[in-house]
């Protein structure tokens, strides 16, 4: 594949681009190029102040540094997207226009071919937050990159970090992974309108294969939910994988088949399936740790077992620290992970990624909260250990338990400070800040003062 080019871009001049092998395993150079989309509104940065992902990219580099002394580096390559992306290439171009436009119009507007060439080009990238896009046609930049590169595998970390506020008493034994699959389900965007011309045939249908009006009316709105075994074993190789890489104790397969047992059921037994004929060496299923080894798992076995979804809502809850990879078709895992994040005080520390054969794109899961667009305040943690994935992804894990240490010891110093009383100096921003007694948001300090925080942090490991 030759270098593209580009209207607005330009590309590094320093740095190799990662590829994969004919075998299908990435080659990671020591110098990456990656595709860097800082965002919109706090994502931005504005004249100099700089926006959350310029903070993020900032400890990244640091950490970098520090683990590998110059022999390995980031090179970034801005790209853009979003608001951004608006006013660079269509700078006059009003609402109502835009709206006039066709869906792969608008997506121009918003998600410009030059990034997409960059994105197909280079592979990997770090994303901040971006505004939803007007107009209605083309609907979620977000969801045209999981579709357009085949991003299948939507990876959210979820871990307790000291001093956050969490609304549960089991906060502290979070340390969970979810992999959803993103490219199948209810989410592929088959369905019909109640009365058109389309559901009544897909009615009609149905009545010849025997289904009456007790099961499904004549008005009935109708989505689709496809679940394949190809689909679904990718994904969960994918996760039973980065259990065996980072030494996870379990795989659990979250579905809802005692009710849909041709999709959701079919998902659990593909992956029963798949980890006995890829990863036996590797993995015991939950029935073998009973029947063959006395109710203990094996050492360094990872163990593979299913729950119910429903069950899954509150096992997280109450008994969170037997789960640690999931696995989930599409809906599911969309609600289980802001439910886990929810768990240990929100999604502001949300990292994500998402992931395919051919590409992966790393994420924060907030928005662009634009009211604080230019102000240096907002929170960088979810950029930030959306970063940390990207290292991992690497393979870089050294730097990757840099930045991991580093952003908990800030939050654990702050819990200190906080627990002698008010009037202490903080180093964390303000969401951090006002979550501990006596304390509000004006003792945050700013979104570059956190970063270098952790900076220190990480220079002194
Ligand atoms: P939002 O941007 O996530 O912000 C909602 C609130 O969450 C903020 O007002 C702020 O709370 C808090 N927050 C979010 N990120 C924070 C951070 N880094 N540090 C500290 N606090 C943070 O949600 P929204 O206002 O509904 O959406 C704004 C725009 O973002 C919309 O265009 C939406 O479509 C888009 N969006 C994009 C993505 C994405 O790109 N992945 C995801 C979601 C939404 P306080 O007011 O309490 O300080």
């Amino acid at each position: 594949m030759s270098a593209p080019t580009y209207d607005k871009l330009t590309a590094p001049t320093a740095g190799t681009r990662v590829t994969l092998g004919s075998d299908g395993k990435w080659n990671i150079p020591d110098d990456p190029i990656v595709v860097l989309i800082r965002g919109d509104g706090i994502g931005a940065d504005v004249n100099n102040v700089p926006g959350i992902t310029t903070c993020a990219v900032n400890v990244l580099d640091a950490a970098v540094k520090k683990a590998y002394g110059g022999k390995k580096s980031i090179h970034w390559f801005d790209a853009h997207a979003g608001d951004v992306a608006r006013s660079l290439y269509n700078p006059g171009i009003t609402d109502d226009q835009v709206k006039a436009l066709d869906e792969n119009g608008q997506r121009q507007v918003y998600l410009p071919d030059d990034t997409l060439k960059a994105f197909d080009y280079y592979k990997v990238g770090l994303k901040g937050p971006l505004t939803t896009p007007i107009g209605g046609g083309f609907r979620s930049i977000n969801v045209y990159l999981r579709f357009r590169f085949d991003l299948y595998s939507c990876v959210r970390p979820v871990k307790y970090f000291q001093g956050i506020d969490a609304p549960n008493r089991n906060a502290n034994k979070v340390d969970m992974c979810i992999f959803r699959e993103n490219t199948e389900d209810v989410y592929c965007g088959i369905e019909f309108k109640s009365g058109s011309d389309r559901a009544k045939k897909l009615v009609a249908f149905l009545r010849e294969m025997g289904y009456g009006a007790d099961v499904l009316l004549d008005s009935a709105g109708i989505g689709i939910k496809p679940i394949s075994p190809e689909r679904s074993k990718r994904l969960i190789r994918m996760a039973i994988q980065y259990a065996i890489d980072k030494k996870c104790p379990s795989v659990t397969l979250c579905h809802k088949g005692n009710i849909m047992k041709f999709t959701e059921g079919a998902f659990k037994d593909w992956g029963y399936e798949l980890a006995k004929a890829e990863f036996r060496d590797q993995i015991v299923t939950e029935d073998e740790v009973y029947t063959n080894h006395g109710g203990k798992a094996p050492a360094g076995k990872i163990v593979i077992k299913d729950r119910i979804a429903d069950s899954m809502f509150q096992q997280i809850q109450l008994r969170p620290d037997e789960y640690s990879v999931i696995a989930t078709p599409n809906l599911n895992g969309d609600y289980l992970s802001d439910a886990v994040a929810a768990l240990t005080g929100g999604i502001g520390l949300a990292a994500g990624a998402n992931i395919g054969d051919q590409s992966a794109m790393f994420e924060a899961t907030h928005g662009t909260a634009p009211k604080y667009t230019g102000q240096n305040r907002a929170n960088p943690g979810a950029v930030l250990l959306s970063g940390v994935l990207l290292l991992e992804f690497l393979g870089w894990f050294e730097a990757a338990k840099l930045v991991s240490d580093g952003v908990e010891a800030v939050f654990a110093e702050a819990d200190e400070t906080a627990k002698k009383g008010p009037g202490g100096k903080l180093h964390v921003t303000y969401d951090i800040a006002r979550q501990f007694p006596g304390y509000s948001e004006k003792d945050g300090v700013s979104s570059s003062g956190f970063a270098d925080r952790i900076i220190e942090k990480i220079n002194k490991a």
